[in-house]
């Protein structure tokens, strides 16, 4: 299935290579129109012509990745590329976009964020006949996002909360409920409150955990179960230590154990699992419980391999990169991009046609295999 799904990529991939080659545009010809929509009313994309690609920060290591795969992808293909980093902060993000519509992108590559800021940038591009695609991140309360693309989000919240139940012995390794009735103790992360994924990776992992928490397999001591309450703003790993600290103050300072904690992003689970390490978790006597992430970064992954934290939620960003650049490469030819759904994400105003790829559960027995072998990163990066 993940190798029809490559092939199809690659062979979208080539496909556009081979029409970028036949379009005419030589590689050194720079684009002379100024005219904004009509290069994608009319198929006349121009190699030269300016995309424009807004990543939120370079505090974590995907979005530098993505970053870097978007830009070289799409130069490849001849295009110019204006590749900014916000460090998060909004009025950053928002005077990046007004100078890259200034600047006279014709596409704009948006990882948001805050997905609901956006919405005068968005009408300003939509008015100069600029394509939006949101990157990984819905923009929401727009009409002017033209295409998403990313992963599936409820269903990486769906892994993250199956692999903590694995991680607990709850589920086998087929999946299978092997009967244990706890009651264990877990605590839960969501991630930024303004990320539109964020709340699909806490529907996702709520999914999974309600019914045992219903039934008493797992109790969630602090009490703090519902988004608002466990959300991360920014998802800042700083804020997600704390929080850790302030749970094993005021809910186990009676001795009982924390035997999981969803947690939805590698950055959070270095602060989760540090918090822990202060209380004295990560000895051979009282070794961390089970911690979940996301992103499969290269600290995180070693952290797996060492036994601390347990699991991660691996995104190929290469393929999110391949499936962006081969729908901008679409778009400024006049062609439909393939898009495979297009109920999921309502973004408060539309649906917003999407691309979604897979994600896989990592841990460490399948981080060779899948990491190292697939080639996303070599032994010696992880050790
Ligand atoms: C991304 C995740 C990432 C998180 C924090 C989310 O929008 O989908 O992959 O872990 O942001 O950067």
């Amino acid at each position: 299935m993940h190798l029809k799904r490559i092939a199809a990529i690659a062979a979208a991939f080539t496909l556009s290579l081979t029409m970028a080659a036949c379009s005419g545009g030589g590689a050194g010809s720079t684009s002379g129109s100024t005219s904004g929509s009509t290069a994608a009313a009319g198929g006349a994309a121009t190699k030269g012509d300016l995309i424009g690609v807004a990543m939120p920060t370079k505090s974590s290591e995907r979005w530098i990745n993505d970053g870097n795969n978007v830009k070289s992808q799409l130069e490849a293909l001849g295009y110019k590329v204006d590749l900014q980093y916000a460090e998060d902060d909004i009025p950053t993000q928002v005077n990046q976009i007004d100078t890259m519509i200034t600047k006279g992108a014709k596409v704009l590559i948006i990882a948001s964020i805050d997905g609901t800021a956006l919405t005068s940038q968005l009408e300003q591009a939509h008015s100069n006949g600029i394509k939006v695609i949101a990157y990984d991140r819905l923009i929401r309360n727009s009409a002017n996002v033209d295409y998403y693309t990313t992963f599936d989000n409820f269903k990486v919240g769906v892994q993250q909360a199956t692999s903590l139940l694995t991680g607990l012995g709850i589920l086998d390794a087929s999946g299978k409920d092997t009967g244990k009735t706890g009651p264990l103790n877990i605590e839960l992360f969501a991630g930024s409150p303004d990320d539109n994924n964020a709340t699909f990776f806490y529907n996702g992992a709520m999914s999974i955990l309600k019914p045992y928490i219903d039934k008493k397999v797992l109790v969630v001591k602090s009490g703090q179960t519902d988004f608002k309450t466990i959300a991360t703003l920014r998802w800042d790993p700083a804020t997600a230590q704390s929080r850790m600290e302030n749970l094993l103050t005021s809910t186990y300072a009676d001795g009982s154990k924390v035997a999981g904690v969803l947690s939805p992003y590698d950055g959070l689970s270095i602060g989760i699992l540090g918090a822990l390490k202060g209380v004295g978790y990560g000895t051979a006597s009282q070794p961390y419980p089970v911690v979940t992430g996301q992103d499969a970064e290269a600290a995180s992954v070693k952290s797996i391999i060492k036994g601390e934290q347990y699991s991660t939620i691996y995104k190929d960003t290469r393929e999110l990169a391949k499936v962006t650049v081969a729908m901008t490469d679409a778009i400024l030819k006049g062609q439909e991009p393939k898009v495979t759904d297009t109920k999921t994400y309502d973004n408060g105003v539309k649906v917003v046609p999407s691309y979604l790829l897979e994600s896989q559960i990592i841990t460490k027995d399948n981080y060779k295999k899948v990491l190292v072998d697939g080639g996303y990163y070599t032994e010696a990066q992880l050790s």
